[in-house]
């Protein structure tokens, strides 16, 4: 598996699946979350709305997925990240589970090529190199990796790309 690190607008890129930072109501939002339902269209809030009737939502730290309707990719897979409070452990505990859910799901459905921003680091204020070092440490550790050919980690912006790319080579280059 290979981790990249790129400074991109998410919708933008064509891998099997992209994450959306989305929020527990499905129903899209500000951030990255409103830039994949505007230029995904119609069919990405449809799927999340019958996801919500069936199981009412998706709770933080947990992963549904749905079709890409206009994208280039094929999925969305829509996680929840913590608001960060100041309650620490128990929130990294909730990133954490966001990168391993949705990976989880990427492996359930046969993804190979998939695109993951920097999950809570925007109007849910989680401090971008906490953030970082949970992104990177996660999906490297993920079990089921080797299932996986190549995850993407979308920064959007320098600060956050130069906290991404530091992290990696010092800890991770293999
Ligand atoms: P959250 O509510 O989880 O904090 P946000 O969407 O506000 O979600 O921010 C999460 C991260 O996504 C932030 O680092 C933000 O800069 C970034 N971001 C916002 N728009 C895009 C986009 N179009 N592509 C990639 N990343 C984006």
């Amino acid at each position: 598996m290979k981790i990249e690190i790129i400074k991109a607008d998410i919708t933008e890129i064509k891998v099997d699946a992209i994450v959306n930072a989305a929020n527990t109501s499905l129903l899209g939002g500000g951030g990255v979350d409103g830039a994949i339902h505007r230029k995904g269209g119609k069919a990405i809030l449809d799927e999340c709305i019958q996801i919500r009737n069936k199981k009412g939502g998706c709770k933080v730290g947990e992963a549904v997925i749905t079709t890409a309707g206009n994208l280039p990719s094929q999925f969305v897979i829509h996680t929840v990240g913590p608001v960060w409070n100041g309650d620490k452990e128990e929130k990294k505990n909730l990133l954490k589970a966001c990168y391993q859910n949705s990976l989880e799901l990427a492996v359930e459905n046969k993804i190979k090529t998939i695109a993951i921003p920097s999950i809570s680091t925007g109007i849910y204020k989680f401090p971008k190199d906490k953030a970082a070092e949970i992104a990177i440490k996660t999906v490297n550790d993920f079990d089921k990796i080797s299932e996986i050919e190549k995850v993407v980690l979308v920064c959007f912006d320098d600060e956050s790309f130069q906290i991404y790319t530091s992290l990696l080579e010092k800890n991770y280059k293999k």
